[in-house]
């Protein structure tokens, strides 16, 4: 696919006012577990508690003039981002999520004017619904990962990034449909080639890692993680973002549960901040040894911060989570 630098220079132009200039943080907990210096891209600042919104502005400014309304199928974020995306522009936003959505990211939603739909167990019947609302009723469909102009939005966290610290050696960027890792990547390779980029996955649903292995998209079973923003499949017609992390990314890494969970309690202990555990991916993956690093800084992106606090308060307390017919066993925090 043909998205460059320019196209994530022109995205970061359209959003700026709205979306941009987040900021990297050092952790020095983090530095000292890493062994090198670590970084923290704070995306949970963002208006809406998450990066997500880069994309949907990016997009969503693009849409022609008689367009008078848009949908999507979310995991709770970007149903966020394009919910506030439209109202921006005074579009109606009808958003499709599934059941495992929280309620925490569906309240979100609907505090921002947009009609809520919720469809089925995965985000395959999202997607359904809300191509549905397109052939129904005439919106237009804002795919959460692969869409060019939603690529290179969440690209301009890449670029941000490099500019600030353009020592960074490698980026742990947590992945589900690869929007986020491929515009990071894209961005990031275009400014410094030898740079290492690592997507994170939870080894519960990881269904662009599983596509990646098989060589093109398959099919995962969606269940219940800590890290729900990262659930859902990448769309078997996926013509985007499946590319780009096979050209982009140097790797990919699974973490469990368990990781996540410590890393949730590290986070928020140590750096006192509050994140989803799709946040927290590359943090788990560094606090269980499970990835490679360049020389360098290394530096994370914390994606989102729109979580459920009944189930952050039973993390941070040390009690069990349960995930479906899963169990994370609770432990207290300790350094
Ligand atoms: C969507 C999302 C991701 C993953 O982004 P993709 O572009 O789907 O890979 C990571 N973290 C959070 C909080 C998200 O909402």
């Amino acid at each position: 696919m043909g998205l460059t630098l320019a196209d994530i220079m022109q995205a970061r132009a359209r959003i700026a006012s709205l979306a941009g200039g987040t900021p990297l943080v050092p952790s020095p907990f983090l530095s000292g577990v890493a062994g090198a210096e670590v970084l923290l891209k704070l995306e949970i600042a963002q208006p809406i508690g998450a990066f997500k919104l880069r994309g949907a502005l990016n997009a969503v400014s693009a849409l022609d003039e008689d367009v008078t309304g848009v949908t999507c199928c979310s995991t709770g974020n970007h149903g966020r981002g394009v919910a506030f995306a439209a109202r921006v522009r005074g579009l109606r936003a009808v958003i499709c999520m599934s059941r495992l959505v929280p309620e925490a990211k569906v309240a979100g939603i609907r505090a921002l004017g947009a009609e809520v739909c919720i469809a089925g167990d995965s985000q395959d019947d999202a997607q359904a619904e809300a191509a549905r609302l397109v052939a129904e009723e005439g919106l237009v469909d804002i795919s959460p990962f692969d869409d060019a102009r939603v690529i290179a939005g969440q690209g301009t966290i890449g670029l941000e990034m490099l500019e600030a610290r353009p020592d960074i050696g490698t980026i742990l960027v947590p992945l589900s449909g690869g929007g986020l890792a491929g515009g990071v990547a894209v961005a990031a390779r275009a400014i410094r080639p030898d740079i290492r980029v690592v997507g994170l996955t939870m080894s519960r649903g990881a269904a662009m890692h599983a596509s990646l292995i098989a060589g093109r998209p398959v099919e995962v079973a969606e269940v219940p993680s800590l890290a729900d923003s990262l659930g859902g499949g990448v769309g078997m017609a996926n013509r985007l973002s499946f590319p780009l992390c096979r050209d982009y990314l140097d790797e990919t890494v699974l973490v469990s549960e368990e990781d996540i969970y410590l890393a949730m309690q590290a986070l928020f202990y140590e750096d006192r901040l509050v994140a989803e555990g799709a946040s927290v991916v590359g943090i788990a993956a560094m606090m269980a040894g499970k990835v490679d690093l360049a020389p360098g800084p290394v530096a994370t992106i914390l994606t989102g911060r729109n979580l459920d606090m009944a189930l952050f308060a039973r993390v941070v307390t040390g009690r069990d989570v349960v995930l479906g017919d899963y169990i994370v066993e609770g432990r207290p925090y300790a350094p």
